[in-house]
């Protein structure tokens, strides 16, 4: 099987499940016990507090562990709505392209009042910071732009934007959970005050992330019980996951330069062989991109069909459509970067890890232009795109 989906889930590394183990086996007393095996639970807990804070630039005082990247981008986006509204701030600006967690977030607190302005996406998936300069207003109480794109991997100018958020005193969240562990995310240099990531997209387990929020930042609870997490998010930690996530963070920043360096490889190798198909576009942005994304349309096909195919012959694969939803509308974000919604039915996401290789790069490049002919060939949209009778979108 070639795994090219680690952009919805990625497999745990050895060194990540080692470090669950001891929390399972051994130490799994309750960190808030007071006798000493609970005790060296929480001692374990703060370590990887320590560790995780240190992977991002933060201090450890400003980690809160979370289910994951929904609980966070949730927890982050619903606390500065709540701290704007007592001064009577209700807007609130963001993007087309989020991922769901932060735009249905976004549509609950439009039935309570509050204005969202998504800005537009430019045609490459990206954002520009003059964008957020001109629509940041007297009442604005937060702005929430993803750190990059997990469908088209585009990589949005994150230090910048969170310059002009400081300046104008907006609080400034990023979802970069298509981030960490593969860009050099610093929370202090970048200007970010809060933010999200989720350890399963970094090779750790599912169920388990980190909000980050700068010290002075209010966070209201999503849960309420214990006293955990400052107060912040009761429930018992889930010591195993989160040793294990910390364990996954450190691997992904020690090896960034060379995975990336291996990625970019293949993922350029991957770009030059898919842009031959004819009436095909590379979705997203060229340069600013994440380093193992790759994501096209094709003229003429369903994505649907494309991934059925290409899992008949052992490739992993995604589509931009939102298949997982039983729906059959095309994805948001394609949308969102102008393709037109015929176009954007055919899209291919092919998200690498450092565990691909040449031949899995190979195999993709002999099957890709193989199944994407075998469906034109079927479609009586295709074929009158070749007889001239209707135009072709992409050239
Ligand atoms: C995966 C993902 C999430 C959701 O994270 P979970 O831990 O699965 O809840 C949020 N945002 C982005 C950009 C993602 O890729």
């Amino acid at each position: 099987m070639i795994y090219a989906d680690n952009a919805a889930t990625t497999k745990m590394s050895r060194i990540a499940i080692d470090a669950m183990l001891p929390y399972m086996e051994e130490i799994w007393g309750n960190p808030s016990s007071l006798y000493e095996a609970g005790q060296k639970a929480a001692e374990a807990l703060c370590s990887a507090r320590e560790h995780i804070a240190a992977c991002i630039g933060a201090d450890p005082r400003e980690i809160y562990f979370t289910s994951g990247g929904s609980e966070a981008d949730n927890q982050a986006i619903l606390s500065a709505a709540r701290f704007g509204q007592r001064s009577g701030k209700k807007h609130i600006i963001s993007t087309a392209f989020e991922h769901h967690a932060v735009l249905h977030t976004l549509k609950k607190l439009e039935k309570e009042g509050y204005e969202t302005e998504l800005l537009d996406v430019h045609e490459n998936g990206m954002i520009y910071p003059e964008q957020v300069a001109e629509a940041i207003r007297e009442d604005t109480c937060l702005v929430t732009i993803m750190y990059a794109n997990n469908e088209i991997g585009s990589v949005m100018p994150i230090p910048e934007i969170g310059a002009i958020c400081r300046q104008r005193k907006v609080p400034f969240h990023t979802d970069a959970v298509q981030a960490v562990g593969h860009l050099p995310v610093n929370v202090q240099e970048q200007n970010i005050d809060l933010l999200s990531l989720s350890a399963h997209k970094f090779h750790g387990p599912k169920g388990i992330g980190v909000l980050y929020a700068r010290q002075g930042i209010p966070l209201v609870n999503l849960i309420e019980g214990g006293a955990q997490e400052r107060g912040r998010r009761a429930g018992t930690e889930n010591v195993p996951a989160i040793m294990s996530m910390a364990a996954a963070l450190e691997e992904a920043c020690a090896h960034m330069d060379q995975n990336t360096e291996k990625l970019l490889r293949l993922r350029d190798k991957l770009i030059d062989g898919l842009s031959r198909i004819p009436h095909s576009a590379l979705n997203g942005d060229k340069e600013k991109r994440l380093p193992g994304n790759v994501n096209f349309c094709f003229e003429g096909i369903e994505g649907e069909s494309l991934l059925l195919l290409l899992d008949d012959k052992g490739i992993c694969a995604s589509s931009g459509s939102a298949c997982t939803s039983g729906s059959l509308d095309p994805s948001h974000v394609l949308l969102a970067t102008g393709r037109p919604h015929e176009v954007a039915h055919g899209s291919l996401r092919l998200s690498l890890c450092a565990d691909n290789t040449e031949e899995d790069v190979e195999e993709i490049l002999q099957a890709v232009p193989e199944v994407v002919g075998y469906l034109r060939e079927m479609s009586p949209l295709w074929k009158d795109k070749v007889s001239g009778k209707r135009e072709f979108v992409l050239s």
